[in-house]
């Protein structure tokens, strides 16, 4: 009975705020409409908007954790929805003005000035260009992160939009356009308006939001340090240290829709180079010497056992790639060396640890059986982007109510890697895919990231506004991680 009792004052809760939504939504639309004339017409009508100025005004007083998730959701989707039109606006200007990494110095000024209108504790200059936001709810709490990256790339746009980028500068020496091409104009944007909305909640906020702007996520230019690591190095997670962070990347497919995977999302990325050694002789007395070439076709052939045949790959893919060949000037010289460049990609720490020591055994045993020697060096770039299972399976029905259940599913792999890696290392952590194709896209044949063609269709942002927001405020109402995550060996 005191349960039905509830439910129904949750009910005709929902439904006053469900109409304050809507009226607010018209409102927007339409600044001139007169939301009351409808009730005189008719009655049952008027008790409805009554009902829904009633649930305004509740929306701004009620304290948030009496709330129901679904009405805490609701909360959020009205307060994105009044947001929009900012956000399309900051996507648009920072779409305009891209900067690439590491420079990210306009970008960074824009989201400075606004945590700061907001009256957050900002500090800049993090990592170079970084800003990170804090924002301390009127309730005791944990301490929750949200990231998201700031730099473009060197691509000159192709796409036809009033807002296009026209920037052009220099890199590695070649003249190049400047673009948003990965979508982190997206990513800003959306944070931005993440940092609105929830400290327009600030007083009912039970913890703390930091707010990590990152520059560098593609990559430093020759000679730099940047990016997460960096940002980690100068104490971006520490005081206050947060107990779980959340990002998103933006990938073109169905707009709005919300792709999640537990485990290993993105690959760990890193650098092989192997140097082969012999010695040279002419190419017409090859037994005076060691050829170094005919053993690199050897190590090229043993690592590719590797993937094939000495890892499960029924645990997670992997990858082992060599891009690049050099050694020789000409044809009948048998040269001192060569040098293979190549990439290895995994999902899995262990399997990454293993396949590090195979490539250095394959190499060094396959380019030894020849009398040549390998030498093998493997600079590790990027870890796993790995999505803690606990947290995620925490935290699914967020994603449900910020996209609606159909639009959510689980992702495949995705052999590129990302530095929020870093972060989840350290901290419990989740990304999540947002689709950004528009609907009338082709799969097979639309722009992926980094094209020159890449398109953001403007209807996903507020959906990775309500994602993110949600994700925050439900992981603060839940409380810290039950069983003590720390950092991932
Ligand atoms: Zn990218
Ligand atoms: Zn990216």
């Amino acid at each position: 009975m005191h349960r039905i009792q509830s439910l129904r004052r949750v009910a005709a809760w929902e439904y006053g705020l469900a109409c304050a939504v809507s009226i607010r939504r018209m409102l927007t639309l339409h600044p001139q409409a007169m939301p009351l004339r409808p009730c005189l017409l008719a009655p049952r009508l008027a008790h409805a908007h009554r009902l829904a100025l009633a649930g305004l005004a509740l929306a701004a007083a009620a304290p948030l954790q009496a709330q129901t998730p679904d009405a805490l959701a609701a909360a959020i989707a009205s307060r994105a929805d009044a947001l929009n039109a900012k956000v399309v606006a900051w996507r648009r200007d920072l779409h305009e003005h891209p900067e690439l990494s590491n420079r990210e110095v306009r970008t960074a000024g824009v989201v400075a000035d606004h945590l700061r209108k907001l009256g957050m504790e900002v500090q800049t200059g993090v990592a170079h260009t970084g800003v990170v936001g804090i924002l301390r709810g009127g309730k005791p709490g944990p301490v929750v992160a949200l990231r998201a990256d700031m730099d473009a790339l060197p691509v000159t746009e192709e796409v036809d939009l009033p807002f296009r980028s026209r920037v052009k500068t220099e890199y590695n020496g070649q003249a190049v356009g400047v673009m948003h091409a990965c979508g982190h104009d997206a990513h800003t944007a959306i944070l931005m308006g993440v940092a609105e909305l929830l400290a327009g909640m600030k007083a009912d906020i039970p913890g703390t939001v930091k707010f990590i702007f990152q520059p560098a996520e593609e990559g430093v230019p020759a000679g730099e340090r940047g990016g997460a690591a960096m940002m980690i190095a100068e104490g971006v997670l520490e005081s206050p240290k947060p107990d779980a962070i959340f990002g998103l990347h933006v990938f073109p497919f169905a707009v709005g829709a919300i792709q999640y995977r537990p485990e290993g999302l993105m690959a760990s990325s890193d650098q092989l180079r192997i140097v082969v050694r012999g010695r040279q002789t002419h190419g017409a007395m090859p037994w005076a010497g060691i050829d170094p070439i005919v053993a690199s076709a050897q190590v090229i052939n043993a690592l590719q056992t590797i993937v094939s045949r000495q890892v499960d790959l029924t645990k997670s893919p992997a990858i082992v790639t060599i891009g690049s060949i050099q050694g020789g000037v000409r044809n009948n010289i048998v040269p001192d060396s060569v040098v293979l460049l190549g990439t290895i990609r995994t999902f899995d720490q262990d399997m990454r640890t293993q396949i590090h020591e195979r490539v250095k055994r394959a190499a060094e045993e396959a380019a030894g059986a020849v009398g040549a020697s390998a030498d093998v060096s493997i600079i590790q770039q990027t870890a796993v982007t790995y999505n803690d299972p606990a947290l995620t399976a925490r935290m699914v029905p967020s994603l449900e109510r910020a996209a609606g259940a159909d639009r959510v599913s689980l992702g495949g792999f995705t052999t590129t890697a990302e530095d929020f890696s870093y972060f989840q290392e350290r901290v419990p952590g989740l990304f999540i895919f947002l689709g950004v194709a528009p609907p009338d896209a082709n799969p097979a044949t639309v722009a992926p990231n980094h094209s020159p063609r890449f398109f953001v269709d403007e209807r996903a942002l507020p959906v990775g506004v309500r994602a993110l927001a949600g994700l925050a405020l439900d992981f603060l109402h839940g409380g810290p991680m039950p069983a003590p995550m720390g950092a991932r060996q």
